[in-house]
């Protein structure tokens, strides 16, 4: 059997930049994946991904964001293609509601250039918006979207160039760690290694027992719609958004590549389920929640559906990542909360560092999986 330094189980999003960094490093890497690469039945497809500095989740985001921004223009050069398209962001919601607080938070703190727009500002500048008048918004220049496809391709293809394997449609049935090395069984075959990497999204904790109890996998629906006045939904004159309304909070991506204005709704219909037994169908329900807010928040977009599609979120209880040791020679990603992407390149650097040296010069306490009761760890590498 062949020894591997670093093996990674689930080539989508985190996995796929894990793979990445790890190879970048000159370590021998295997990425084994389940599906094709890329595929739509996880979490990292549908076209588009917002990325945002003014992050008001927790003010440890911002330095993480500031990474990921220098890695993904970084992938852009490698690649030779863009990844990301920079419009602006908007968060709007209540001035005393906690986003709105947090973004303001985070744009001072880190001293982000920003502007605060009432509601007929934001329209007199961006006319897509029309918000009532007792919401406000955050506009921050850097915001914008990554293309989550293209990314996991382009990360893949940078690690095989530095000498990885990746292996799909070849799932993970098992693997089994000690003080000697980790055995990784698939379908196809056994793998040794000496690190394992775990980045298997919403199948996580049916690959990691430690994190079954802390997370929950939940269905998700985007919709693309044909605007009924496209100019005002182009990436030149439409900043992506991150609004809370008084129906939920929603979120939204400029027509893009020939697509329609893109809107979806945090955790949209609450509905957990197995990764393995999702409705993949969309409904007339689907289409209600998303509609009406199109109609309060954006009655110019308010034209023909031309598609809509299921995708995962894995959620934790805080909503916070964990990203932590699962045993001497194991490391998991997961619980990305519906908020992940836009830190994969980052997260791939910090995968490769807690892999190849056993600690990241990242900050990530406050993704420690301890946090959680039922979360086990072993004792930490000596
Ligand atoms: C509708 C929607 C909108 C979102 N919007 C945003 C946004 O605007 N901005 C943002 O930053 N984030 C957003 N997110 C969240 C973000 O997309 C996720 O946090 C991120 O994609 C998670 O990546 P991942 O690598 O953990 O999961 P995935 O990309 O799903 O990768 C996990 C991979 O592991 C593979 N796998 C699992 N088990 C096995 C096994 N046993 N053997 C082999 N392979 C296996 C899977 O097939 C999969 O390919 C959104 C998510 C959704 C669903």
């Amino acid at each position: 059997m062949e020894l591997y330094d670093v093996v990674v189980i689930g080539v989508g999003g985190m996995g796929s930049a894990a793979l990445f960094h790890a190879a970048r490093c000159g370590a021998r890497v295997l990425g084994l994946e389940q599906f094709d690469i890329p595929h739509d039945r996880g979490s990292s497809h549908g076209q588009t991904r917002v990325i945002r500095l003014a992050y008001w989740e927790h003010p440890s985001y911002v330095p993480l964001l500031r990474r990921a921004y220098e890695l993904w223009h970084e992938l852009e050069h490698v690649a030779g293609r863009t990844l990301l398209v920079t419009t602006g962001s908007i968060d709007a919601g209540p001035a005393a509601s906690r986003p709105m607080r947090g973004a303001l938070e985070a744009c001072q703190r880190f001293d982000l250039a920003h502007e605060m727009l009432d509601a007929a500002a934001l329209r007199r500048r961006f006319p897509g918006y029309r918000l009532p008048r007792d919401l406000v918004a955050v506009f921050q220049p850097d915001g914008g979207f990554v293309l989550p496809e293209q990314c996991v391709l382009a990360h893949v293809h940078a690690a095989q160039a530095h000498g990885a394997t990746v292996q799909m449609q070849e799932p993970v049935v098992e693997w089994t760690a000690d003080a000697d090395g980790v055995v990784v069984r698939t379908t196809r075959g056994s793998y040794t290694t000496r690190r394992l990497v775990l980045t298997a999204g919403p199948w996580v904790g049916k690959i990691a027992g430690a994190l079954r109890p802390v997370v929950s996998v939940e269905r998700q629906v985007v919709m693309w719609v044909t605007p009924r006045v496209p100019e005002y939904f182009q990436v030149d004159r439409f900043p992506v958004f991150y609004l809370h309304g008084s129906e939920g909070s929603f979120y939204g991506i400029p027509m893009f590549d020939g697509r329609g204005f893109k809107i979806g709704k945090y955790h949209h219909r609450r509905q957990v389920v197995d990764p393995d037994a999702v409705e993949r169908v969309c409904d007339a329900e689907d289409e209600r929640v998303l509609r009406e807010a199109i109609r309060h928040y954006f009655p110019d977009a308010d034209g023909p559906a031309t598609s809509m599609e299921t995708c995962l979120f894995t959620n934790t209880a805080d909503e916070h990542f964990i990203i932590d040791r699962l045993e001497p020679r194991v490391v998991v990603a997961g619980g990305f909360s519906g908020h992940g992407f836009k830190f994969c390149s980052v997260v791939g650097e910090i995968l490769a560092e807690l892999a190849l040296d056993g600690a990241s010069r990242h900050d990530i306490s406050l993704f420690t999986g301890s946090r959680f009761k039922g979360f086990r760890t072993r004792n930490p590498e000596p």
